[in-house]
């Protein structure tokens, strides 16, 4: 049983798998850096170890200082929330090695998910439809490379194997373009993720991004828990996520959730899973799995009723699933929206302290963030500092309840990207539904400055 859980995240994830621990009944350990001696999950947390600088590759990377934390205060299970090392499979590695139990995945299928070229494999082994492209990684020679493009027909996208956070990704208009954007490629990937490797794909038009949640067992139980579309992108990071996504059917739902609960049933996976899709024309087309709990797990669980993260801890302590896939559920809609410390013109990342704080409430509205009155929102990681997530019977009344939300929402002293969030919500063409991952930048663009 998982007595004691250690935590190896900051902010508000680490918040929110406190809670889960809370009630639960699991005693929290809270690791942080010493910039993040204040965070409010170290405050509420029963015990707290400071791992190291403010520098994340010296405290929220650093694996020996978390594996001799969870040693030191008797852990038994480690949570990586998503980001940091959360996808790490020699970390995951680590953690049981040392006899923690990790709550995620195995290391082999994170490690192969991780991989997108071996994640493609694994999809079309299993019947998953992907983006057309090349088989495996691309060559070094660029002949050969451009009869590969021409096949797929251009524009093409270069991707990174081990890429990640929308980085290491590259459009090519045309056949002159393409040997140096497979060398810029494969040296940024190679700079940034220690592997230079690429592979192509066909770059989509008008695509929206559809993902599907799955829960899996270690009695090899898995059943999909309904998808999300994250199609509002700025730079391929999502800025706005709901469930469900706009004119999906119930069929169509039910074909691909199930087609996808059986590969990982094949998979042998345990925990939480998403497959991400590009969906375009009425078809679907795998792009990436993440093998970790996601930013935008909460409209999930606000249509499904399901807390995911107590799922996660219930399979980590190796307890058969509880929910039948007949009996899931999801009811009426709900829309999150990342709120960031950040320009609402520039995005630039806008730290600094928070005057003021009040929560927005009521019904249907939940608010996961770690901020209070008189935090400081330090500058070295990432610029989110809460979700805003509105449930309600239906799309419509779900969109005015989150302006309702964001309207009673008070971060005084730093500024967000609430105004560019209530643009959007009062925008006719994201009110009507469905629109692709182009959209909000292509809407950018086109307005008069
Ligand atoms: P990451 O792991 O960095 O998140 P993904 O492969 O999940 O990378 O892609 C991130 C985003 O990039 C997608 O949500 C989509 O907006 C865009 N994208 C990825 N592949 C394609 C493609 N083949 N065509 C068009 N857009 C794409």
């Amino acid at each position: 049983m998982l007595d004691k859980v250690l935590i190896a995240n900051r902010g508000e994830i680490a918040l929110r798998v406190l809670r889960a621990c809370r009630d639960m009944g699991i005693r929290t350990v809270a690791v942080h850096s010493e910039a993040d001696r204040d965070l409010l999950h170290v405050r509420l947390a029963d015990e707290s170890v400071c791992i190291g600088p403010a520098d994340s590759q010296q405290s929220y990377l650093n694996i020996p200082a978390i594996i001799s934390a969870a040693e030191v205060t008797n852990a038994a299970g480690i949570h990586p929330g998503y980001g940091f090392l959360s996808e790490n499979a020699d970390f995951a590695e680590r953690v049981e090695s040392s006899g923690f139990v990790f709550i995620g995945p195995r290391a082999q299928n994170i490690r192969e998910m991780g991989d997108k070229v071996a994640a493609r494999k694994v999809a079309t082994d299993t019947g998953i439809p992907c983006v057309p492209g090349s088989d495996g990684a691309l060559p070094e020679s660029v002949d050969e490379c451009r009869g590969l493009a021409r096949e797929v027909g251009y524009p093409v996208m270069i991707k990174a194997s081990a890429g990640g956070g929308g980085r290491g990704m590259r459009v090519v208009e045309e056949e002159d373009a393409l040997e140096e954007a497979l060398n810029l490629t494969r040296a940024e990937a190679e700079a940034a993720f220690g592997n230079g490797e690429v592979y192509l794909e066909k770059f989509l038009e008008r695509p929206r991004h559809v993902e599907f949640q799955i829960l899996a067992d270690t009695h090899g139980n898995a059943i999909h828990v309904g998808e999300r579309d994250c199609s509002v992108q700025r730079r391929h990071q999502k800025v706005l996520e709901e469930s469900p996504a706009p004119g999906i059917t119930q069929q169509q739902r039910q074909q691909l959730g199930e087609r996808l609960a059986e590969a990982c049933q094949q998979m042998n996976y345990r925990g939480l899973g998403t497959f991400e899709f590009l969906y375009q024309d009425g078809e679907f087309y795998f792009i990436e799995m993440n093998t970790r709990i996601q930013v935008e797990h909460p409209v999930t669980e606000m249509v499904t009723g399901i807390d995911l993260v107590r799922h996660q801890l219930l399979v980590a302590q190796g307890e058969p699933l509880s929910i039948q896939q007949s009996e899931m559920q999801m009811r009426g809609h709900a829309v999150e929206c990342r709120i960031n410390a950040e320009d609402p013109e520039t995005f630039l990342p806008q730290p600094g302290l928070v005057e003021h704080f009040h929560s927005p409430g009521g019904p249907g509205v939940r608010m996961d963030t770690h901020l209070y009155t008189g935090y400081r929102v330090p500058p070295h990681y990432d610029s989110m500092i809460g979700k805003v997530i509105a449930h309600a019977r239906d799309r419509t009344v779900a969109l005015r309840r989150m302006n309702r939300a964001l309207t009673e929402l008070v971060v005084d002293g730093i500024r967000t990207n609430v105004p560019l969030h209530q643009e959007l919500l009062n925008d006719e063409e994201f009110q009507a539904g469905g629109v692709n991952i182009h959209w909000l930048e292509r809407r950018a663009k086109s307005e008069p400055e």
